[in-house]
């Protein structure tokens, strides 16, 4: 991977120049959060944003989009909403989510849709200083080698800008001038000291060793019902996860029932309908059993399936969860840690 140097002071004008290759998209701040937003003006964009509250899977699956639209005789997918795109500003934990998302939709049964929207979008990393709910570190999602087209990290009055891929290749010649291939012995002594500064500042750790064999052996907890007593069932820690990706879908007929639009939208495991099967049985009415899904899934099931787990540390369902209820509380109760909920 290749590496080059962009003065502090040319961001602007190079985030301008992303612009021809498609719209331009990254972090701003809105009130004391930040959400992903065009970057109309790049100088809106927010460089010290950490989490934002929706991932950037909203780009690729979008939270609610018509896949195709029908006639007695014909159907016809629908993809008006692609278009090329950039998204600069990603962490790593978000590059690693999208790299979760790239393992469930492209690999075995490869999803149009969100095949059609990560191709047509260039990933700009950003690199990160953690805050105290960032757990990157413990899920080894605190840095990226891959999943990327350029990636910025800081670097004094510098950003090193790693090319990931081919487009990276073809975004730096965009405006090729302002980058440098002079890097110095004393910029990898920058480079060395930023890394060890961010690795000191997270203050949230746990050990996802053997954590498969933890959860088997906690299946019958009393942890999982003393959490679904707090626990709303509002979903809303599945919406803001980066990699949850659970989704329905539903037919909208017109009132001659012979054409209409196939919809889908975002899900969660947590809603109580979610397991609602014909005939009125439900496999997980009791709201401990859908805890006890979620979190299967991100600590064992993927674990086990993937060889890694599918909560990539970034804290966003700390931020969001009414009752305080998160992977790293949970993580405390499984291994024998008093819970401060
Ligand atoms: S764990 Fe928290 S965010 Fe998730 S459904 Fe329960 S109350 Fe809502
Ligand atoms: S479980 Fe929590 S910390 Fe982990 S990826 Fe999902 S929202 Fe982020």
């Amino acid at each position: 991977m290749k590496a080059l140097k962009l003065k502090r002071d040319d961001l602007y004008t190079y985030l301008e120049s992303l612009k021809s290759y498609g719209e331009l998209w990254g972090p701003v701040a809105k009130g004391e959060k930040y959400v992903y937003a065009r970057l109309t003006n790049v100088r809106d964009v927010a460089l010290g944003a950490l989490r934002t509250i929706i991932p950037p899977k909203k780009f690729f699956v979008p939270p609610r989009f018509t896949m195709f639209r029908y006639t007695d005789d014909h159907y016809a997918e629908s993809f008006d909403d692609v278009k090329p795109r950039v998204l600069f500003g990603l962490h790593p934990c978000d590059i690693h989510g999208l790299l979760i998302l790239d393992e469930l939709f492209l690999e075995r049964f490869p999803d149009p849709y969100y095949k059609r929207r990560r191709d047509a979008t260039a990933i700009v990393g950003l690199s990160c200083i953690p805050d105290d709910k960032c757990m990157a570190r413990s899920t080894n999602t605190h840095a990226v080698e891959g999943g990327f087209d350029l990636a910025f990290n800081e670097l004094g009055n510098n950003y090193l800008v790693w090319i990931g891929s081919s487009l990276g290749d073809d975004l730096v010649r965009l405006n090729l001038d302002l980058f440098s291939e002079d890097i110095e012995p004393e910029d990898l002594k920058t480079y060395l000291a930023w890394r060890r500064k961010r690795d000191s500042r997270y203050k949230l750790s746990f050990d996802l060793t053997g954590m498969p064999d933890i959860m088997e052996l906690s299946w019958d907890s009393p942890m999982w019902n003393e959490l679904a007593e707090k626990c709303l069932a509002c979903g809303s820690c599945s919406m803001v996860c980066p990699t949850c990706n659970c989704y329905n879908v539903r037919d909208v007929s017109d009132l001659t029932l012979n054409s209409g639009v196939r919809e889908r939208h975002w899900d969660s495991c947590m809603n109580k309908e979610y397991a609602l099967v014909a005939g009125g049985h439900n496999f997980r009415e009791a709201r401990a059993e859908r805890l006890k899904l979620w979190y299967t899934h991100k600590l064992k099931a993927f674990i086990t399936e993937y060889g890694k787990p599918s909560c990539v540390g970034c804290g966003r369902c700390i931020d969001t969860c009414p009752v305080d209820i998160n992977v790293a509380e949970v993580i405390r109760g499984l291994t024998g840690q008093k819970v401060t909920l």
